[in-house]
């Protein structure tokens, strides 16, 4: 499986795009803004399938272009507990707007989920098996997608190369993200590349030994 990322819109969120081996079907990780028009036409060139959009959680800079690939014909993968900020984004314009006064009309988007994913959940994609984390404490609905034969794990913000996500927004628990550091992304095999929702890739060892916020 190939793996390409882009850092889109004013958080510099990821966007990856997962390509499978026989080169003719991909999925996209989070859709920050601007990632329709930067990734669909690519895939379009490319000639590959769109199979999957995969929701790390409901923030706006992770969802916000998912709906341009489900009309693209992927099929929308996130866990309930963020469903109203991603299929009801109307309800946080208000708060969204006070936080990011340089938000338009353009930037709301909900997207209807296909699939509804919770902690113990697998699913297959582009040929391989992908094991569902549940990953709260930055947000409700925080998922991890974990790949064995890959080895590598997508975290969304839980956690990154030395840090951990925010706990402070709305519905963030610190204890809670300590928790699932712990219990759900530390107990990978050390050797998991962890692909996170902002910056660069680390791995699980690392964050182990190294991360200052969240010791094992
Ligand atoms: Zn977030
Ligand atoms: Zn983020």
């Amino acid at each position: 499986m190939k793996i390409e990322s882009w850092s889109l819109g004013p958080f510099e969120t990821n966007a990856y795009l997962l390509t499978s081996e026989d080169g003719k079907s991909c999925a996209v990780v989070d859709a920050p803004r601007d990632a329709g028009k930067t990734l669909l036409p690519e895939i379009q060139k490319r000639g590959l399938k769109l199979t999957h959009i995969l929701i790390t959680h409901g923030h706006w800079d992770h969802m916000c272009d998912a709906h341009a690939f489900a009309s693209a014909g992927a099929q929308v993968l996130a866990h309930e507990d963020d469903q109203q900020m991603i299929e009801n984004i109307e309800a946080y314009r208000n708060r969204y707007q006070a936080m990011m006064p340089f938000l338009t009309e353009e930037d709301f988007h909900s997207c209807k989920v296909t699939q509804w994913l919770k902690q113990g959940d697998s699913f297959h994609a582009l040929g391989k098996k992908f094991e569902v984390r549940h990953v709260p404490g930055h947000c409700p609905g925080s998922l991890l997608f974990y790949c064995a034969e890959e080895k590598l794990a997508f975290t969304g913000d839980a956690i990154f190369n030395g840090s951990v996500g925010r706990t402070d927004l709305p519905n963030g628990d610190w204890h809670q993200l300590l928790k699932s550091i712990r219990e759900q992304i530390y107990t990978l095999p050390e050797e998991t590349h962890l692909l996170p929702g902002h910056g660069g890739k680390t791995s699980v060892g690392k964050e182990k030994k190294t991360n200052p916020y969240a010791r094992p």
